[in-house]
């Protein structure tokens, strides 16, 4: 599966922690992230990530159009509700896209565990 992560920078630490905790079922399959937190899974979790932009230079952009070309299985967007993103648009324009195409999409900590552990079953 093709499994895409973003974190914003206040959830960054967060993902890095959540990558190494489910690297074994992560390391299955084939990862996408934007630039910074694609960088920060691979020095922390050893796992292999394709690399997007950075996030304010276009790379939810381009996780957008995977999705649209129905290249992209799963979403954990680990968003940070207490500060208000530069580029709230590109958030939401992944969002609604995981629904437009029937994503599964996750937002927070709890919801990534349950569809990570559901994918190793
Ligand atoms: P980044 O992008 O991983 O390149 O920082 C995510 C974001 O929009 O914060």
């Amino acid at each position: 599966m093709n499994i895409g992560l973003v974190a914003h920078d206040g959830k960054k630490k967060l993902m890095q922690n959540f990558c190494v905790a489910y690297r074994q079922i992560l390391g299955k399959h084939t990862i996408y992230a934007t630039g910074t937190t694609g960088r920060l899974i691979e020095e922390a979790a050893g796992l292999t990530v394709h690399k997007y932009l950075s996030g304010h230079l276009g790379g939810e952009q381009q996780m957008a159009a995977q999705i649209e070309h129905g290249e992209m299985d799963l979403v954990i967007f680990l968003r940070d509700p207490e500060n208000k993103n530069p580029h709230e648009t590109d958030l939401k324009s992944v969002i609604r896209l995981c629904d437009v195409y029937n994503i599964p999409l996750a937002t927070n900590l709890a919801s990534a565990e349950l569809l990570l552990t559901s994918l190793s079953r």
